[in-house]
């Protein structure tokens, strides 16, 4: 089965091409009337009582209200007034949904929606504009100035968390770190506040992603900004809370950056992590070091490391950092030394929390450093 690698819906016979007749006039409803009924209750309107929806691209979605679905699984398209379960391998248009959802019949189905007789209420406000696609753009000034203030709002923020800063000093994240590096929570109630304070076009935050039609991006989130020049171009949000299903967010609307490019300039050994934690753990322990996010690397990424007479690569203990290894050790060819696996630790910022982690990883490293001189 190959339901779940799908991306478009497949086509969806109309429920009312379907079961009724257009040519014939019945004792109950023209097609015209139908047509009518259908006009006048958007599917996302009438769905959204239902289901609380999320925009998503072009789509909207949700959890389908028809089966156990954590996924989601569930799609609204508004473009063509549909929608369709991934997980069921169901869909149709607003008749077939009140026919599932209410058990009716297709002609109790346009009664309820003409007579606006639907059992549920609304779950929640569902946008009724389609959610613009956020891909990244070309930054100007302005995105920087808010990206800025972002960074510093998130970073006033984090003060007031007793537990994310004692997290994070459980890692050697210490204050003079979060400090340093501008390292901030999001509640997820600050930043619109605040832009609307200093009167700042809405229109650029939700550009970069930051604000969306549901509020903003980042939630609950350390936020670790790469600066460059003292201005931040870009932000990774780390969980905090065990419901985040996704451990790091990146800012949808700007170009994914090397992280800590900017301090390697130069530099003949240079350390390349994958994640932001493991980044300020190496940054900490003094080596010059880039996170890649979990991204390829791209071309001008490459060169930009030119400089580096040895590059040393820092990846996650488990099989698929390993993986990852093999393939940054193809790109920098010679000049690459995969550090081994660390011992009884994922990656190097959990190595971080033992008091000798940092001579445990300094003494993986020698052996590596020495080889093939
Ligand atoms: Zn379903």
């Amino acid at each position: 089965m190959q339901k779940s690698t799908r991306t478009t819906a497949p086509q969806i016979k109309s429920s009312v091409r379907s079961r009724t007749n257009p040519t014939r006039v019945g004792t109950r409803k023209t097609r015209d009337e139908i047509e009518a009924i259908r006009a006048n209750h958007p599917i996302e309107q009438v769905i959204g009582r239902y289901v609380e929806l999320r925009p998503s691209g072009r789509r909207l979605m949700g959890q389908c209200p028809f089966h156990d679905d954590p996924t989601p699984s569930f799609v609204v398209y508004v473009h063509n007034q549909s929608w369709y379960c991934f997980g069921c391998d169901v869909g149709g248009d607003v008749f077939k949904f009140i026919e599932r959802i209410e058990k009716v019949s297709f002609a109790q189905a346009l009664q309820r929606l003409s007579s606006n007789a639907l059992a549920a209420r609304p779950v929640s406000r569902v946008p009724t504009t389609q959610a613009k696609p956020i891909a990244p753009i070309e930054l100007s000034d302005e995105h920087f100035t808010l990206l800025t203030a972002a960074t510093e709002v998130y970073h006033a923020a984090i003060f007031a968390q007793p537990r994310v800063l004692e997290y994070l000093a459980e890692r050697r994240i210490d204050l003079d770190m979060i400090r340093r590096h501008r390292i901030g929570y999001a509640t997820g109630n600050d930043l619109a506040k605040y832009f609307r304070f200093r009167g700042w076009d809405p229109e650029i935050a939700s550009d970069l992603g930051l604000i969306g039609p549901r509020g903003e991006y980042f939630r609950e989130r350390i936020v670790i900004p790469e600066l460059r020049d003292g201005r931040a171009i870009y932000l990774v949000g780390r969980a905090t809370q065990e419901y985040q299903r996704a451990k790091y967010l990146g800012l949808p609307g700007a170009p994914k950056p090397l992280y800590g490019l900017e301090m390697i300039r130069g530099s003949s050994d240079v350390f390349i992590c994958e994640g932001p934690l493991d980044w300020l753990t190496l940054v900490k322990w003094g080596y010059h070091a880039v996170a890649l996010l979990g991204s390829h690397l791209k071309r001008d990424q490459i060169s930009a490391m030119s400089d580096a007479e040895r590059i040393f690569i820092v990846t996650d203990s488990d099989e698929p950092g390993r993986k990852s290894a093999r393939r940054l050790a193809e790109t920098f060819g010679e000049r690459a030394r995969i550090v081994p696996p660390l011992p009884n630790a994922k990656d190097v910022n959990e190595l971080a929390m033992r008091l000798d982690g940092h001579s445990i990883f300094a003494g993986l490293v020698q052996p590596v450093a020495q080889a093939n001189l």
